[in-house]
């Protein structure tokens, strides 16, 4: 048995407690267990603030750029191990552990690289300067300094690797100690990759700690300079906005919860064409990459009435031809879900959505033989404008087709009683009807990822999260921002507007001009 550990302080400690089990969901074989407690947070907090802050910030940004860089090689050498681990503690098909390891160390080089253009100042330098005085002497300018603290990082436990590696690269980049949290069920895997994080020496000693286990307590001991970053059901990241010391503290908290992302299918797709296609190949791999659980996945799929029988016929086509079972088994295409518990929730969803809608293919019965097993479920609402459609999340290979009658403005009523979503993706040639939609649903959502037909074979699908563009969403979705370049980094910086002579600022900052 693998008693998982936590990285404190500069040593590995299996903490104490009842021992919690994590399984392999394709087989229910107990893999390993961590302990819940044991862990002194205001030790390893102090200890990021004391040795690892200090440590980054004497550093230059391209030489933590050089030590992202550093990192992302070591995983990639250690991805054949890792997809390992990722399928049996995770369920994961190859592909599936390869989208999380990839992301992992495509988001570290990403970052490793966008640290090579940055100047050789310990801070940057915030857009142009301001005259604020009657003449150009008295002058404003905004710095963005690396502020003093800690980040937190707290994960969910669909992406073990890439959630770590994701807030990792902008904290450290921005001089910001890390402690990571990782999501119990998969934290097999997160343990390896800190093993290895570790083990590179490649960050200074307090710059990354790591966690795996409850963090109960952990949040009261966090201050004015520290920075929450979380990943996770929107139940827990309430409660975690609601922690009465991170409000008395004004303390930071960036929050990624869940979704109820949806696909719109413009009316003008014509049937087989590319753009229609591509709705089809990418609604299916959201149902069923990583068994759905994604926090970007399709949940919704808003479809013309004209076309709902062929969208119907080409998904069903698409999940039946996708073979599930034990991921070691090569030829599966889609796994379990996580654990037991997620295998409770998504069946129960299941039932609460079929209330309210047809089911044209799966459903929540249970499957043969063990393990957490989810038939890919396709459901048709009866009523489109069911308030539960736009407010479950099922956690799973499971997504509801919306009739509507193709108007803009239908669409962008039905997409935004989400509340607030990471993604929408439309799908459409139809410059007018786009410039209706599109418009009318970006301010609920983080991203609009748009399909046309020039756009076959460009790119990965809307549920891919890419480090150049940002990802997070209003309301509902957290409230949150990540990635998007350097923009990523805003949450580990202070901007202050810095006011004076001219001349004065000039030479503090090292601005010329
Ligand atoms: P979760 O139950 O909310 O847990 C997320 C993380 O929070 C885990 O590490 C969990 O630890 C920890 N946690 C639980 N209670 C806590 C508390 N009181 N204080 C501090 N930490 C606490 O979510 P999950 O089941 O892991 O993940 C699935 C959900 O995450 C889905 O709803 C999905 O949509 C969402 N998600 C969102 C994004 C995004 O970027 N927006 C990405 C991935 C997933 P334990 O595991 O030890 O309980």
């Amino acid at each position: 048995m693998n008693a998982l550990h936590s990285y404190v302080r500069g040593d590995w400690i299996a903490g104490s407690g009842d021992p919690v089990q994590l399984h392999d969901p394709s087989t229910e074989e107990v893999l390993a267990t961590t302990r819940p407690s044991g862990v002194d947070f205001a030790a390893v907090l102090q200890h990021a603030r004391k040795v690892g802050g200090p440590a980054l910030r004497a550093l230059s940004w391209k030489e933590r750029g050089a030590i992202l860089n550093g990192l992302a090689k070591k995983l990639h050498e250690h991805r054949d191990e890792l997809i390992e681990i990722s399928a049996r503690n995770g369920g994961n098909t190859r592909g599936d552990a390869k989208f999380d390891l990839d992301g992992a160390s495509g988001t570290l080089a990403y970052y490793g690289k966008l640290a090579a253009e940055l100047p050789d100042t310990p801070w940057l330098i915030d857009g142009a300067g301001v005259q604020l005085g009657r003449t150009a002497r008295f002058w404003a300018e905004h710095v963005l300094m690396p502020r003093p603290g800690v980040g937190v990082h707290i994960n969910a436990f669909n992406f073990p690797a890439w959630g770590m590696a994701e807030k990792m690269a902008c904290a450290l980049l921005a001089g910001t100690p890390v402690v990571s949290k990782a999501g119990t069920c998969s934290a097999m895997l997160a343990e390896r990759v800190a093993k290895i994080v570790v083990d590179s020496g490649l960050v200074p000693e307090g710059g990354f700690q790591f966690l795996c286990g409850a963090v109960s307590g952990l949040l009261d001991h966090l201050d004015a300079m520290d920075l929450v970053a979380f990943t996770g059901s929107a139940k827990t990241g309430s409660r975690i906005r609601g922690n009465p010391n991170l409000i008395a503290r004004s303390v930071r908290v960036n929050i990624e919860a869940d979704s109820i992302n949806s696909a719109v299918l413009g009316p003008d797709a014509e049937l087989d064409g590319d753009t229609f296609t591509q709705f089809v190949t990418n609604v299916a791999i959201d149902m069923t990459q990583k068994a759905g659980q994604k926090c970007t996945a399709v949940r919704r799929i808003l479809v013309p009435l004209e076309h709902l029988d062929a969208v119907k016929e080409a998904l069903v086509e698409r999940l039946e031809a996708t073979r599930i079972g034990n991921v070691m088994d090569e030829q599966v295409r889609m796994g379990p879900v996580a654990s037991k518990a997620q295998l409770d929730d998504v069946r129960a969803g299941i039932k609460r959505l079929q209330d309210h809608c047809a089911t044209v293919l799966g459903g929540a019965e249970p499957m043969d033989g063990p393990g957490y097993f989810v038939k890919p479920t396709l459901l048709q609402a009866k009523d489109a404008g069911t308030d539960l459609l736009h407010e479950l999340e099922v956690f799973g290979p499971c997504a509801t087709i919306l009739p509507y009658d193709g108007k803009a403005a239908t669409a962008t009523e039905l997409v935004n009683r989400g509340g607030g979503c990471l993604v929408a993706s439309v799908y459409s040639d139809d410059k007018t009807w786009l410039g209706d939609v599109v418009p009318g649903i970006a301010p609920w959502h983080g991203r609009v990822w748009i399909g046309s037909e020039k756009t076959m074979g460009q790119a990965l699908g809307p549920g891919a999260v890419l480090p150049g563009a940002i990802h997070g969403g209003p309301g509902r979705a957290g409230g949150g921002e990540e990635l998007g370049g350097l923009r990523g980094l805003q949450p580990y910086l202070m901007r202050t507007a810095v006011q004076g002579d001219r001349a004065v600022l000039g030479k503090t900052f090292g601005i010329e001009g």
